[in-house]
């Protein structure tokens, strides 16, 4: 990719603020009600500067590797956050390197995530990750384990759990994105009344999905192709 400059990159930026506001207008919501979260992966340092000086409150990175050797170049000042698959023994890099884990998808990690944050004096925010689509190929933990996570994540003095997180199967059917993002709005409105926790936040849809899980009820849209470009990587 040939350098992305700023002012192409705000373009893209104030066009996929647009379909935000425009989908929650159709869906009978506010558009403040769902933020814009920029997926850096595989992109230089400098693009989470852009969208630092865009406004943007964070940026999400899929590999703690990768966040370790970006984030102390970036200069600007903005939250990082891991959308990606966390193993265990990465733990203590990911509570240093990250402002919120969105990828807590075992009772294993929370152990690991705990005891990280608490050896430093963090409360580390967490989102649960929830295969809401039933996809074999994707990580997340099953629907029917949720609240059982969910039990064991309150009882972590050292976690904050923010809400949940989901990814939804790659399909040609835009029917299958839409019945996963319903699934796991209906799995958190079920939680957070047993629980009682608000599980506010709903991180679910990406470029390509992003409509439909505004439209069933998404706070967080993880972009990273419409805002950057198509990657050469995953
Ligand atoms: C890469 C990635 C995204 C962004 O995907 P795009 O299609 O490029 O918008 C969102 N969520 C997760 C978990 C990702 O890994």
């Amino acid at each position: 990719m040939t350098q992305l400059s700023y002012e192409d990159f705000k373009v893209r930026a104030d066009t996929v603020q647009a379909q935000i506001a425009l989908t929650c207008i159709q869906a009978g919501r506010q558009p403040s009600e769902v933020e814009l979260l920029a997926v850096t992966k595989t992109h230089p340092a400098f693009v989470a500067e852009y969208a630092a000086l865009y406004g943007l409150r964070a940026v999400g990175e899929n590999r703690v590797q990768e966040a370790v050797g970006k984030r102390p170049q970036c200069r600007a000042t903005i939250a990082w956050e891991l959308i990606g698959h966390l193993q265990s023994n990465k733990a203590r890099q990911a509570v240093e390197y990250f402002d919120r884990v969105q990828s807590v998808d075992s009772e294993k990690l929370l152990n690991h995530l705990d005891r990280a944050a608490a050896a430093v004096g963090k409360i580390l925010p967490i989102l649960l990750q929830i295969n809401a689509g039933k996809d074999p190929a994707k990580f997340g933990a099953e629907p029917e384990d949720a609240e059982h996570l969910l039990t064991v994540a309150l009882g972590k003095s050292a976690l904050r759990v923010d809400g949940l997180m989901t990814i939804a199967p790659l399909s040609d059917d835009p029917d299958v994105a839409r019945r996963t993002f319903d699934n796991l709005r209906t799995i958190r409105d079920d939680l957070a009344a047993r629980a009682g926790v608000p599980l506010r936040e709903l991180s679910m849809g990406m470029s390509g999905d992003m409509a439909a899980a505004i439209m069933a009820g998404s706070t967080l849209v993880r972009v990273g192709t419409a805002l950057f470009g198509t990657r050469e990587t995953i």
